[in-house]
């Protein structure tokens, strides 16, 4: 299908009945014509129709990638260029920010307030690497002898960026912001659940100026769309977040051609509360921790675990607040939980809940589907909290993704760090002590990419995010992504006065 004229991208309304993919700097209908439902978690209802992209349109948008890649403009601009436009994209966000929150929170189900807070940064993330890319060079290195070494940091080529549904606009922000400004071109393929404000941002990248074919969105299902990105002989590199098991697949058949990989995957991370910590702070971090996002979070802190001293405090206080936490309009300002994604990942969770009580937990509040008036068609869950729990339960080894934390009691440091080690994963962690010593001594210890000490939360422009073990590898939202989008090419020139003659005839 070759596009027309009539397609030309003018800005439109973000609320519309029909989303098309963004394919070389156009809107495109899937090349077999079909489309889907995206629903609206909240209320069960349909948001709109999404054409349902094939593997047809997924070989249009990497030829399109390719060849602005290969013989476009972008990668060969000049940085400054480049950032000029990152933050043309910034502004235009900014000035479409509350369309964006409407439709992401029709999208999720999420709450106002997280809407609001992961449009934001998505925007600062255009702004941070449109400053971080002008920053971003090669280095002059000191060799003996009449040599002279100097290294450039290349653009890695054309990237296929697979996400996930839980943070649709901000995982599409991570992926795009400091591949695009390095210079490489993407496909981006949003979960099918949550599709419509990755659309939406390809839009304004190409209003930007973003040239065609650098920025392009195809729809579609993992199975067959993200599959076909990840074998694809001409895509140089893969950036996925998402479950580590298809985290795994993708770096066996990303394998075959040598792609470079990068994988921001599952968790279970590990929430420390020590004796000397200040207890209201810790009761209020760990609530944010886990619910946050209806706990909906690759870095939730689902697993709990709090000093023996402190214990009978901490939780009367910890249980209290979770009973007050709001289920309700996602669109009201008073609400602090949203929606689950679907009913399937529903089930999941309500699943692992069971699976506790099977093992003997106690389940001290929530435990079930919540019902919240006027929402009766959508997918709730209540806040949940277990106890009576321990290393063996598959509640306490496995991502639940979803409202529920265990929590455990300890006695001592060394303990708990094994405790919190002790697990396939390594993506977050969090310390709330007010022995610095301490603080640092278990930051040190614990086997993760992220700790937060004392603090609820993680992720700002500029700090690195990703994981240890199989939580997966790369980092992203800091200087350091630019590296995984470049390639560093090193120069070695000779300057000496005699020719080199290494064999010596
Ligand atoms: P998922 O099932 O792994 O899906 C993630 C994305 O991969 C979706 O776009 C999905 O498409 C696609 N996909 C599925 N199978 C594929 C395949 N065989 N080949 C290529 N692509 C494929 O994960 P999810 O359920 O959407 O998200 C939840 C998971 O993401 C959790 O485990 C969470 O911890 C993780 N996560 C990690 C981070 C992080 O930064 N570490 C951040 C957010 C989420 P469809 O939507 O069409 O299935
Ligand atoms: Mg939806």
């Amino acid at each position: 299908m070759s596009a027309t004229k009539e397609q030309k991208l003018e800005q439109m309304d973000m609320k519309r009945d029909m989303y098309q993919m963004i394919i070389n700097g156009l809107r495109e209908d899937s090349a077999s014509g079909e489309t889907y439902a995206t629903y609206n978690p909240a209320t069960g209802e349909p948001v709109a129709k999404v054409a349902k992209g094939t593997k047809e349109d997924a070989e249009r948008a990497v030829e399109a990638a390719r060849n602005a890649f290969d013989h476009g403009k972008w990668p060969r601009y000049p940085v400054g260029k480049r950032a000029r436009i990152l933050n043309k994209i910034a502004s235009i966000m900014r000035a479409r920010f509350n369309e964006l929150v409407e439709l992401e929170i029709l999208d999720t189900g999420k709450s106002l307030a997280a809407a609001q807070g992961q449009v934001n940064q998505a925007i600062e993330d255009f702004e941070f690497y449109a400053g971080a890319i002008v920053g971003h060079r090669g280095s002059v290195n000191n060799i003996p002898g009449a040599f002279h070494n100097y290294t450039e940091k290349e653009p890695v080529g054309v990237c296929a960026q697979i996400i996930p549904w839980n943070y649709p606009i901000m995982m599409a922000a991570w992926k795009i912001a400091p591949a695009i400004a390095a210079g490489c071109t993407v496909v981006v393929k949003p979960a099918s659940l949550t599709p419509l404000t990755a659309i939406v941002l390809g839009e304004i990248c190409v209003e930007a100026g973003v040239p065609e074919g650098v920025v392009n969105i195809v729809t579609g299902s993992g199975s067959e769309v993200g599959n076909y990105l990840v074998e694809h002989p001409k895509v140089d590199k893969v950036a996925f977040t998402g479950s580590t098991p298809v985290g795994k697949d993708i770096m066996e058949k990303a394998s075959h051609t040598l792609k470079r990989v990068t994988l921001e995957l599952g968790g279970k991370s590990p929430n420390i509360v020590f004796d000397d910590a200040d207890v209201d702070a810790a009761v209020d971090g760990s609530l944010f921790g886990i619910f946050y996002n209806t706990g909906q979070s690759c870095e939730a802190r689902s697993r709990l675990y709090v000093h023996e001293d402190i214990y009978d405090e901490f939780m009367e206080k910890f249980v209290e607040k979770t009973k007050k936490l709001k289920l309700g309009n996602p669109f009201d300002k008073g609400t602090h939980l949203g929606a689950i994604i679907s009913r399937s990942q529903l089930e999941t969770i309500h699943g692992y809940v069971e699976s506790a009580r099977e093992d003997g937990a106690t389940i001290v509040t929530g435990g079930k589907e919540a019902k919240v008036d006027g929402y009766e068609k959508g997918f709730w869950y209540e806040p949940t909290i277990i106890t009576d729990v321990n290393h063996d339960m598959k509640a306490v080894r496995e991502e639940i993704f979803g409202p529920v934390v265990v929590v455990m009691k300890f006695s001592d440091e060394k303990e708990v760090v094994q405790l919190a080690n002790d697990s396939d994963y390594g993506l977050g962690s969090a310390i709330w002590t007010k022995d610095h010593a301490r603080a640092t001594r278990v930051a040190k210890q614990i086997q993760a990419g992220i700790v937060m000490v004392n603090c609820p939360f993680s992720a700002f422009p500029g700090t690195p995010f990703g994981g240890y073990k199989q939580s997966g590898f790369g980092r992203e939202l800091c200087v350091e992504t630019l590296d995984l989008y470049t390639e560093t090419k090193s120069v070695l020139s000779y300057f000496g006065s005699k020719p080199i003659n290494m064999f010596g005839i």
